[in-house]
Order: structure tokens, then sequence, then C-alpha cells
């Protein structure tokens, strides 16, 4: 994979090697629409050369005209035919370099809305292959929202930069076969004179480019405190702690101090801009002067001097335009250099074939297995070994951080293990295909999504191949209980949820409870089910109801919960007690009273609180 140009200083080779993405970005244009990529291009060939002829035509008629009037003796009606044609030739010309322009601009808003979305849509795409502990990685997120933020308008204006300056090229060919005839020094001094800036403007894109760069999690710390301040779920807390004027203080600060940079950056560009463009009007002037001196002298015919002076300006301004579009590209590429880096992120492959397992009574088995979060310093699983049964149901206990959330993330494949295995009918976790065994679990996580979508759909989610499927909502929210409040609801399970859309209804924590509860039951072939506090909002009644019904539901299946409640934890018919990562304690609610030791003490200390 090829590195960003991040860091590096900004010389020769820099300048060469970093156009390596344009290649690329013209491949993005072409596979997005490639009937409109040939227009653009045949449109950038046409607007290239016309203007050289509209500079010829134009010395034809001062030519005809002059010579016109030397030998005038009366109707010369020749000479006015021709004069007109070429008038007329002319304005056809012009005309069709505006026809050929606007067919560009016109390519280009089309491309621009396909390519942004095409890119975006690579963007998502390519999330959806990574792993949790990807998207939990800093660095790895920042590099996700740099190609999100720009790519999408980047690839095209890098196109539009390399057709431009084809365009630019072409027309700078043919005002240079013109202009050589009268004399090879003023091409030279023609390209010569946009250098100086050309070398200003692409220091100062490099530059732009690192100052972006390092800045981003300055950024984004921009972009989180917008989100606390605006959000409609962060603005309780927001007013009650009183939190806006100091947030709202370090979000100017935090401005202020990117404001400054890029008005210093800008003052430096612009100055140097103004004093390098100042050699450009200086080589035009001196060229106006040496043209002028000529024609006086008759070396060349007025009509010479004027196609000559017409196509010194054209010419460089066709020449400040290239170079400043060399300058864009260089910048454009630094930015594309994010998003390749970012869509050629090494994948983690599971590669797993495995349908079914070789031991289908041996339910799932966790042998040592450990786990540390990246830049951990300390295992947040260790040596975890485990077994249940199918029919059977394991309860996780343990203080806050003791890795209980860990263990349940590792059982649904959202983390590898470090060491040790996971096996699910015998057969290693690696070894099944993906899919195959995302669909024999179904887990509700502590913190599950609150989906702005319709009741129904929101227990749907649950299996995404009956999303849909009104009658198997229904039957889900039987079960999961919440069947009762939802036919409360002003329209059933049609009734919008959340507050984004319009007429969004917002639910009680325990009637989300119970919503996520439902969605473990849309899928029936689950096998495994995995609660993480499911009931924490409940209250005592409920859950003890739920518990009830759900035992009598789920009789063939795994169940694996993580709960604070003892009542709910001693219907298990296994509990462990995890300790920093480690299983210190493992039996029946009866075994581990009668051992005494740490879940008898947390048992203890919660019923004496109900005494
Ligand atoms: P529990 O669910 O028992 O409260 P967790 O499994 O969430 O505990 O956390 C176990 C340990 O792992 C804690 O020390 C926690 O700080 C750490 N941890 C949890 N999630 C992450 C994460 N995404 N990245 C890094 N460390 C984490």
């Amino acid at each position: 994979m090829q590195k960003p140009l991040i860091n590096e200083p900004v010389s020769l080779e820099n300048y060469l090697g970093v156009f390596q993405y344009s290649r690329r970005a013209i491949g993005l244009v072409w596979s997005t629409h490639k009937r409109l990529t040939i227009a653009l291009a045949l449109l950038t060939l046409v607007a290239g050369i016309l203007p050289a002829a509209v500079a010829f035509v134009g010395k034809l008629i001062v030519d005809t005209v002059v010579s016109a009037i030397a030998v005038y003796q009366g109707t010369e009606e020749l000479v006015f035919a021709q004069v007109l044609i070429f008038v007329i030739l002319e304005g056809v010309l012009v005309a069709a370099v505006a026809g050929a322009q606007r067919g560009i601009d016109f390519c280009q808003s089309l491309l621009r809305v396909l390519l942004s979305q095409r890119v975006n849509i690579l963007i998502v795409e390519k999330a959806l292959t990574l792993e949790l502990s990807q998207f939990e990685d800093s660095e790895f997120y920042d590099k996700l929202n740099r190609a999100r933020r720009q790519a999408s308008s980047r690839p095209l204006s890098l196109v539009n930069r390399t057709f431009g300056l084809a365009q630019n090229s072409i027309s700078l060919a043919s005002f240079a076969g013109l202009l050589v005839q009268y004399s090879p020094w003023a091409v030279l001094v023609l390209v010569a004179a946009g250098l100086p800036s050309f070398l200003a403007e692409t220091r100062f894109s490099g530059e732009r480019f690192r100052v972006f760069h390092w800045r981003s999690v300055e950024r984004r710390i921009l972009n989180y405190l917008e989100i606390v301040l605006t959000r409609e779920d962060h603005v309780k807390e927001v007013q009650l702690f009183r939190l806006g004027p100091e947030l709202l203080r370090r979000y100017r600060d935090i401005f202020k101090q990117l404001y400054d940079e890029e008005r210093r950056l800008t003052i430096r560009r612009d100055v140097w801009g103004f004093g390098l463009g100042l050699l450009g009007n200086i080589a035009f002037y001196g060229t106006y002067g040496w043209i002028a001196v000529s024609t006086i002298v008759g070396q060349i015919t007025l009509g010479q001097m004027t196609m000559y002076l017409l196509v010194f300006k054209q010419g460089q301004s066709a020449v400040s335009a290239m170079l400043s579009a060399i300058g864009g590209m260089y910048e454009d590429n630094l930015y594309l250099s994010n998003l390749f880096a970012y869509l050629e992120q090494p994948v983690a492959a599971w590669e797993g074939e495995a349908t079914d397992g070789p031991i289908v009574e041996d339910g799932l088995r966790f042998e040592r297995v450990s786990f540390t979060y990246p830049g951990a310093n300390r295992p947040a699983v260790q040596d975890v070994t485990l077994h249940i049964e199918p029919g059977k149901s394991l309860a996780i206990v343990g203080l806050n951080g003791s890795g209980k959330t860990t263990l349940i993330k590792l059982l649904a494949g959202l983390y590898q293990p470090d060491s040790g295995e996971i096996r699910y009918q015998g057969l290693e976790f690696s070894k099944w295909e993906p899919d195959a065994i995302r669909r024999r679990i179904s887990v509700i996580f502590q913190d599950f999504i609150r989906y702005q979508l319709r009741v129904g759909e929101n227990i749907g989610v649950g299996d995404v191949d009956m999303l849909g499927h009104k009658e198997r909502w229904k039957e889900a929210a039987r079960k999961g209980k919440a069947a009762d409040f939802v036919d409360t609801l002003p329209d059933g399970y049609e009734t919008q949820l959340g507050r984004w859309f319009h007429d969004g209804q917002e639910l009680s924590s325990g009637q989300w409870q119970r919503i996520a509860l439902s969605r473990v039951f849309m899928r029936n072939d689950a096998e495994i089910l995995v609660l993480d506090e499911p009931t924490a909002s409940m209250d005592a009644e409920t859950e003890t109801e739920i518990f009830d019904h759900f035992q009598s539901l789920t009789e063939d299946k795994m169940v694996v919960l993580i709960s604070h409640r003892f009542s709910t934890v001693r219907r298990a018919d296994t509990i462990v007690v995890l300790n920093k990562g480690r299983v210190i304690e493992k039996g029946s609610h009866e075994e581990l009273m009668t051992l005494n030791e740490e879940y008898a003490r947390l048992f203890e200390l919660q019923a004496k609180g109900y005494r």
C-alpha cells in the first residue's frame, strides 16, 4: 500500500510522485459514468483548439481591413463580402467555444453528483467489512473521517483539473504554434513568467494539507462539541449541569486556534501570489512593447500584431491556469491519498466455510480464552474456560469492568481472542462461515440501538431477513412482552419512534428494553441468546414475569445472561463470577452459596438491601 504523503517536506520528487493518484481518480470517474467521461474529454479537446482559431481569424479580419483601406478606391464589394465572412466565422467560433464550455460544465455537474455518491458508497462498503476493534481505534477513526469529509468532492476536482490541464495545454500548444512564427523567445517568456507563481502555489497547497491533517484531532473535538451542544439526547444534561457556556468557550478557543493558523497561511499565500503575479504583468507589457515596435518598423502587419497580442495574453492565462491546475492537482492528490489509504486498510479475513459443526450437543465452549484491547496494559479477559450445553443457561456476574461485556463480544465474534479458542458444536469459530455463526447467535447489548424507525421495524431488525414481516413482529413482541404497550400506541406497529422525524413517539427505558427483548425472538433459528442487562430498567415484578415466561420459550436454547440482579441470576444453571477478567467461581447458585465466597458475599449484600 502506498504510504500517504503527509509528513514529508515538499520536494520536486514529491511533486511528481504525488500525481500517482490522478490515474486512479480518472479510473474512478470513468467507471462512474463512461459516456459522460467521453463527452467531457471530447468537449475539452474542442474547447482547447478553438481559441487559437479565433485569434487567427481575428488576424485575417484586421489584415483584410487594413489592406482594403490602403487600396480603397470606391466600391470593393469583394472585400466587404470577405471581411463579413471572416467576422461571421469568428462569431461562430466564439459561440462554439461558449457552447463547449457549457457542455463541459454540464458534464461536470452531473459527474460531481454521481461521483460523490459513488465515493460515499465505497467508504460505507469498506466500513461494513471492518471489525469493531478498528472503529474503536482513534487513529483509524481519524482516517475514516478525513476520507469522508473531503473525498467525495476531491476525485472529480482532480479529474476536472486534469481535463482543464489538457484543454489549456492544447490551447497553449496552438498559441505557441502561432507565436513561434513571431519569435521563439516570446514563447519562452510566456512559459517562464508563470513558473514562480506555480512554485508558490504548490508549496502552499502542501502546507494547507498538512495543517488540515495535523489538525484533524481538533476538528474532531469541534465536531463532538457541536453534537453535545445541539443534540436532543444531550440537551437534558447540558442544561441541568449548565455545561453550555463552558463547552461553547472550548469550542471558540479551538476554533480560534484553527482560524489563526488558517489566516496566517492565507495571508502568506496571497502576498506571495500577488508579488509573483506582478512578474506576469511585467512580462506581458514588455512583450507588448516589443511587438508594437516590430509593427512600427514594418516587421509584422497590424493584423499579426493584434493576433500576437491576443495570443500572448490568452497564452498567459492558459499558462497560469495550467500551473494552478497542477498546484490544485497536487493538493487533490494529497487528499486522495487519504481516501485510498482508508480504502486499502487491511481487513482481517474470516475465511471459514463450515455451516454446521460435527458435535451438535457439545454446545459452546471457551477454552483458555484471553483478550487484551489494543493499547491496554492488562487483559480484559484472561484464561477463561466455560461450557454451555444446549438447553442450559449461564449467568455472568462481576463488578463493573470485570470483563463481562468483553466476554460477550468475543462470543458474538466481534473480537478475536488473542489466545485460546472459542468452539461451537465442536468447531472453532474461525472455521465457521461468518454468517452461519452469526445467524445462530442473537445478542442484545445493554446499549442496544434505539432506531428512529417504526415500532415494528425496531423489532424486525432482530432478523434482517424478516425485517418487514408484520406477523413475525407481533409474535416477537408477544414473546418479548412488548405487545401490550405497542397496542396502546397511536399507530400500533406503524408508530414512528424517536424525535428525528415527524410525529415520532418517545418510549420509556423499560418500554425500549421490551422492544430490544422482542428483537431476540425475531430470530427463531437462533440457538444462543445473549442478554446483557436486559431488564435493568424494568420493575421487579415485570422482570420476574419476563423471566418466568422467558424460560418456557427458550427450553432448547443456550442462554447467556449478564445481570446485577441476583433474583434473576440465581435461576441460571451455571453462574460464573468474573474478577479482573478471570473466572474466580463457577457453579450453580446452591453450590456457590455453599462455597461461601465472592458470590455468596455479593448475594448477601443485595439481599440485605431488600430486608
Ligand atoms: P464489564 O462489562 O464487566 O463492566 P467490560 O468488559 O466492559 O466490563 O470491560 C473490561 C475492561 O476492558 C475494563 O477495564 C474496560 O476499561 C476495558 N474496556 C472495555 N471496553 C473497551 C474498549 N472498547 N477499548 C479498550 N478497553 C475497553
